[in-house]
């Protein structure tokens, strides 16, 4: 070590800013720097944009992709860390920061880096007297808020929440809590949801996506109140307009303001955020700094983590010496909705500002797709991607100016022959940001692969890309797979069927077996790596043990999503549908009359006939699912959950002029035989009894077409939903009792080797037509015979899961719903 004295550089804040400020400025120059940091949150820097998958169950508050900079970190990096304890007094003259503690901490240097607080709208009862926050409301932006928010739903069934706030972090929570079992209503005060990102018809069409995944959506709707109740707990929400909504829950997302009170204190220029220069510079400070979403610079104060690596860099350039002349000049924000199924990034301005802007857009609202493009003077200045959202790696990099734009504009919103996504990857310039949620570039990437990373696995780990909102994934695996050549190796997590277990689906299968593991928290124990339960993997491990044991396995409730726990598909209206089982299609009278007097005593509101060729009664009360389903006296349909789902058919040749095949007869048989089976995805079958496949039997998981003389055509991968696929002729066989036998095969090996929510569309081309021809047509791996007899066990195995009317799972498996919130009533009967 030299003689220079080192600078005491202080870090107020300990977030993604904070930590991530140091770490470049410990790339530059870690011998001239002690470091010492002070955070208020008693942990090591974790990645606040992961809660939203926590809050979803995607991912659990003790995952290792929460923490960046766990507490080795600081220790193997000389760096001081005060967690949990909170800067409160700041002299600049002296220049030492007071702590809460009463710790005073020195300084050479200091940068703020206190981030943001969640903004509390003014609305009665908000409070207790004493001014924290009523029981039960919530702020979305710490591990303690979200752990607050998962412990309440975890604490009773039932439970109402409403969300105030309708922009990206509000939808992302009222996802999470609707995952979590909740009913969720957002409330927003503007006319449409992500209003500033969106024009109105994008947020017309991102209603009806939202309102599709159970979420009330209400706009143009102020809050002014939190409602209690005599007890003075939580019971609502009142508006302005004199109407409420009832609530046991309520989580604040309605804005984020700079978390300034520190600085302020200590005497600094604040405006909307502390008042900073190109190189973060404190106004009229020599030495002291702020990042991050504390600060303001040319009247901008950004909520997104992009500004904030940029703004890292620069501060660690010029602080280090590296480059003192280092500038920040302002950042371009893109951002994308992290709602899975609900595909949303937008970037610049919505629409034309001037006569002379191009403004392109595609909309299609049976499809739910809204794109848009605004090119000023040959620069992309704004782009909206709805519903489809291929093209927003493109856009992003033309946003930045990093790619040139294409003469036919079209093409910025549709593949046209464009170069693919590979060539595009060896195309970019190194210094293009490819993770924005973790600031990583091309260049960051393609060293991490000289460097000897061989696998997605491998660059995560090394470079942190793809561990935020996950959009960069694909174009993160086309740099590797383009900087890697020939030596790239296939990256073994990939393969595990659940994130905590390091085994692939059917090595996973054989240890269950062979270890008799009959509960999901036993596999934990046995097979985790810690050993310790992680939420994503309960349900695919649940799913897993029943194709495994049938009724044998043992049920742990809290493995199950609320569907599956009380046999019924959740409503918007927190009610359920209830679907009784009609094999084929095929009902009588008596079915109808019983349907028909259920419907009148429990006052149904809505009686429909479905797409799968049933009925179903809309708006039963959770208490009142047994007595439904005993006053039914029919088995479940299964029109919930990941199972076998129903068998379509046509008239076929009994009553159609056309039919060559009795589609009908063939269609109770599959039925009959594979109902209810669980399966990782939802499966649906068709039969057809000639090639006019009036019941859509090409566009099923498993389809079925008479071709004549007895003869099937079976189909398989199909589907005609979110995703179109016509299936892949499998095979032709003779006689409806092959068709029931490849059905099975095919079922049990989907089942064996698909992974958790893997459609067939999906798996079907992932393994292969051919391969699939060869192993289970031709048995060319000799495992037909084992599949059969499997398959015969779980089809032995069946229960009706409406048994439980007579032996309820638990006590509290149909307690009494909550006050349900009234919708429209469709004036169907
Ligand atoms: C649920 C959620 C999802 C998000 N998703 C995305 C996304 O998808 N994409 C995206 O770009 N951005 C997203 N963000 C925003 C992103 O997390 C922020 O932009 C980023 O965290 C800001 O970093 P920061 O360091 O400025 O503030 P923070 O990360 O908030 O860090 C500030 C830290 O300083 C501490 N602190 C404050 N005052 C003091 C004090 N006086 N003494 C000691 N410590 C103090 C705070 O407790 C906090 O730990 C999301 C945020 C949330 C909450
Ligand atoms: S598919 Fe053929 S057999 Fe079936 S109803 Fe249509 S025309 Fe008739």
């Amino acid at each position: 070590m030299n003689g220079a004295p080192r600078t005491r550089l202080l870090v107020v804040g300990n977030g993604m800013a904070g930590a991530r400020t140091v770490e470049e400025i410990l790339k530059r120059g870690a011998e001239k720097f002690d470091v010492t940091m002070i955070g208020d949150e008693p942990y090591g820097n974790y990645n606040r944009i992961m809660l939203s998958h926590v809050l979803a169950g995607e991912s659990g508050v003790d995952d290792e992709d929460l923490l960046l900079n766990p507490m080795s970190w600081y220790r193997e990096n000389g760096v001081t860390l005060f967690a949990g304890d909170r800067a409160i007094a700041l002299d600049r003259f002296a220049k030492s920061v007071r702590c809460e503690s009463g710790r005073i901490v020195d300084y050479d240097v200091l940068i703020i880096a206190t981030g943001s607080n969640t903004f509390f709208p003014n609305m009665d009862g908000l409070r207790e007297p004493d001014g924290r926050l009523a029981r039960g409301v919530f702020g979305f932006r710490t591990i303690a808020d979200t752990n607050g928010m998962l412990q309440m739903a975890a604490s009773q069934d039932d439970l109402r929440a409403v969300v105030i706030g309708g922009g990206l972090l509000g939808l992302e929570a009222a996802y999470g809590l609707r995952t979590q079992g909740l009913d969720v209503d957002v409330v927003h005060s503007p006319g449409h949801l992500m209003n500033q990102q969106l024009d109105e018809r994008g947020g017309r069409l991102l209603r009806n996506k939202i309102e599709s995944l159970g979420v009330g959506v209400h706009t143009s709707k102020r809050t002014t109140s939190v409602l209690r109740d005599e007890s003075g707990r939580v019971a609502g929400v009142g508006f302005n307009d004199d109407t409420s909504l009832p609530a046991d829950m309520i989580v604040v997302t309605a804005g984020i303001r700079p978390s300034v009170e520190f600085a302020r204190g200590g005497g600094l220029v604040i405006e909307r955020g502390i008042v900073v220069d190109d190189q973060l510079r404190c106004e009229d400070e020599g030495s002291i700094y702020a990042v991050g979403e504390c600060c303001q610079h040319r009247g901008e104060v950004y909520g997104l983590v992009a500004p904030l690596w940029e703004q890292a860099v620069v501060l660690a350039e010029h602080l280090s010496g590296a480059n003192p002349s280092a500038a920040y000049h302002g950042s371009r924000l893109t951002t994308k909705l992290k709602v899975a199924g609900v595909d949303v990034a937008a970037m610049g301005v919505k629409g034309p500002e001037r006569e002379d802007d191009e403004f392109v857009q595609f909309y299609e609202p049976r499809s739910g797709t809204y794109k848009s493009v605004v090119v000023r003077d040959g620069k992309l200045i704004g782009a909206t991607l709805l519903g489809d959202i291929s093209k927003a790696n493109f856009l992003t990099q033309a946003f930045d100016e990093k790619v040139p734009l294409p003469d036919e504009r079209i093409s910025m919103l549709f593949d046209m022959g464009t170069p693919t996504a590979a060539t595009g990857a060896a195309e970019l310039a190194d210094d293009v940001q490819v993770c924005n949620c973790n600031g990583v570039t091309k260049g960051a990437i393609v060293a991490c692969v000289h460097a000897g990373a061989k696998s997605m696995g491998d660059v995560t780990a090394a470079t942190r890309a793809g561990k935020g909102c996950g959009s960069c994934k694909g174009l993160v695996a086309d740099i590797l797979a383009c900087a890697a050549g020939g030596a790239l190796e296939a990256d073994p997590a990939a393969d595990w069927y659940v994130p905590s277990i390091p085994l692939s689906k059917p090595a996973l299968i054989d240890v269950i077996r062979e270890r008799g593991l009959r509960s999901v928290s036993q596999v934990f124990t046995e097979l985790a790596t810690d050993g310790s339960e992680d939420v994503p993997s309960k349900m695919p491990l649940a799913s897993l043990l029943r194709t495994i044991w049938g009724p044998d396995w043992v049920d742990e409730r809290g493995a199950l999503f609320i569907n599956d726990r009380v046999h019924a598909n959740i409503q918007r209206d927190g009610t359920f549908s209830v679907v009784p089982q009609m094999k084929g299609g095929v009902t009588t009278p008596g079915q109808l009359r019983k349907i028909a007097d259920v419907a009148d005593k429990y006052n149904v509101p809505l009686v429909k006939v479905t797409g799968g060729q049933r009925i179903d009664l809309l708006g039963i009360k959770k208490e009142d699912l047994p007595k439904v389903w005993g006053d039914l006296d029919m088995p479940s349909g299964f029109a919930y959950g990941k199972s076998m789902r129903t068998v379509k058919t046509c008239v076929g040749s009994d009553f159609c002029r056309f039919g060559l095949g009795d589609s009908t007869a063939l269609g109770i048989a599959l039925e009959d035989r594979f109902q209810g089976l669980e399966t990782p995805a939802k499966l649906k079958l068709a039969v057809a009894g000639c090639p006019r496949n009036c019941s859509e039997a090409l566009c099923k998981d498993f389809g079925v077409v008479s071709v004549g003389e007895d003869k099937w055509e079976i189909y398989v991968g199909g589907a005609a939903g979110a995703h179109i696929r016509k299936g892949d002729l499998l095979a032709t066989v003779v006689g409806a009792g092959e068709v029931l036998r490849v059905a099975g095969i095919f079922i049990q090996h989907y089942r064996e080797s698909a992974q958790w929510l893997e459609r067939t569309y999906a798996w079907v081309p992932r393994i292969g037509l051919e391969v699939l021809q060869r192993t289970l047509i031709e048995d060319a791996e000799g495992i037909v015979e084992g599949l059969e007899q499997r398959m015969q066990t779980s089809v032995d195995g069946y229960r009706d899961p409406w048994q439980d009317r007579v032996e309820q799972k638990s006590p509290a498996q149909f307690t009494p719903s909550l006050p349900l919130l009234p919708l429209p009533q469709v004036p169907v009967r």
